[in-house]
C-alpha cells in the first residue's frame, strides 16, 4: 500500500514537471531584451517576465517542487534589467547613474499601464533573498558589463487579476529612463507552440502569422 501511494505520489510530481517546458531559451532572452545599436551607446533593456525564471531555473537543473517554490515567491511581480552606457573617445565607456536611472525609469506594460519600480521596502524579504542567488547568474550573462547591470521590481499585478506585462497578450512593454527608449513587441514567440505554413512545411516561431517565404496564412502544427 506505501509502495503503490509513493508511486502515485511521483507521478503526480512528474506531471507537475511535466508542465515546465522546456522552451528556445536563446531565443527566450533575445526576445526578451532590447538593445539600442546607435554607434558610440551601449544600451540594454531586459524586460524579464516570470517565464524566463522558470526556463532558466530549468536550465540551472531545478525541477519539480523546487522550482515551483521559486516561481510562487516571483510570480506576482516582473523584472526590468537595464544597462545605459556611452563609449567615449578613447573608448571608455561612462555609465549612466545608477540614481538617475531609477528614479527616471518607466515601464509601460501589455496592460497600458505606466510604472515606476518598487521601493526597496516594498520588495518582501523572501524575494530579496531569492534576487540575491539569481541576480549574479544574470549579471554573469552580461560578461564584463555586468557590474553596471540595474535591476529593477515592478508589481506584475492588476486589480482586475491581469497581468501588467503579459508575454502572451498583443502589444509591447516598453522600458523607458531620462536617456534611453526601448520596445520590446509581443506575444513572445518563443513562448508560444510553433506554427507551421501549409505550403512548404516550413516550421516558423509562435507569433508569425504569415509564411514569410510564400505568404501563406500559418497554421497551429
Ligand atoms: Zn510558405
Amino acid at each position: 500500500m506505501k509502495l503503490l501511494l509513493i508511486g502515485v505520489f511521483s507521478v503526480f510530481i512528474f506531471g507537475r514537471a511535466n508542465a515546465q517546458q522546456p522552451v528556445d531559451y536563446t531565443a527566450l532572452i533575445k526576445a526578451t531584451q532590447s538593445q539600442q545599436g546607435v554607434a558610440g551607446e551601449l544600451k540594454l533593456a531586459w524586460w524579464i517576465p516570470v517565464e524566463f525564471w522558470e526556463q532558466a531555473l530549468l536550465q540551472q537543473g531545478v525541477t519539480g517542487f523546487e522550482i515551483q517554490s521559486f516561481l510562487d515567491v516571483l510570480e506576482p511581480y516582473v523584472f526590468v534589467g537595464m544597462i545605459d552606457g556611452a563609449i567615449g573617445d578613447y573608448g571608455t565607456v561612462s555609465y549612466m547613474d545608477e540614481k538617475i536611472m531609477s528614479a527616471t525609469l518607466r515601464v509601460t506594460g501589455t496592460s497600458g499601464e505606466q510604472r515606476t519600480p518598487l521601493d526597496p521596502e516594498e520588495i518582501p524579504e523572501e524575494l530579496d533573498y531569492m534576487l540575491s542567488l539569481l541576480k549574479p547568474m544574470l549579471q554573469g550573462m552580461m560578461g564584463e558589463m555586468g557590474a553596471n547591470f540595474h535591476f529593477y521590481v515592478f508589481s506584475d499585478e492588476m486589480t482586475d487579476g491581469t497581468r501588467f506585462c503579459d508575454p502572451f497578450a498583443t502589444g509591447s512593454v516598453k522600458i523607458e529612463t531620462s536617456r534611453s527608449n526601448h520596445s520590446i513587441r509581443t506575444p513572445l514567440g518563443p513562448l508560444l507552440p510553433p506554427k507551421v505554413c501549409p505550403e512548404d512545411e516550413e516550421e516558423f516561431m509562435g507569433d508569425y502569422n504569415f509564411c514569410p517565404y510564400c505568404g501563406h496564412a500559418l497554421e497551429d502544427k
